[in-house]
């Protein structure tokens, strides 16, 4: 007898564990969807013409205020 209530208890459990996934199953997506903020769509860095300086030595283009990044370089060659 008692064996049966235990049957019967895990019955409706499963059912109200069937009813939630089904409820949240069931939810209308976009209301998810506006709870998110919508994501930016990430820029690229982007390196401007103006921060690159031509090395003088080879030609190589390189990042304002960094060292010729050239390993033939003769500004490497110390
Ligand atoms: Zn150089």
């Amino acid at each position: 007898m008692l064996g049966l209530l235990v049957k019967a208890f895990a019955i409706l459990l499963a059912l109200g564990l069937a009813y939630v996934s089904i409820k949240r199953a069931l939810l209308p997506k976009g209301k998810k969807a506006a709870e998110a903020p919508p994501q930016a769509p990430r820029k690229a860095p982007v390196i401007e013409a103006d921060d690159m300086v031509r090395c003088p030595a080879c030609g190589t283009y390189n990042a304002a205020g960094q060292p010729c990044a050239a390993p033939d370089c003769p500004t490497n060659r110390a």
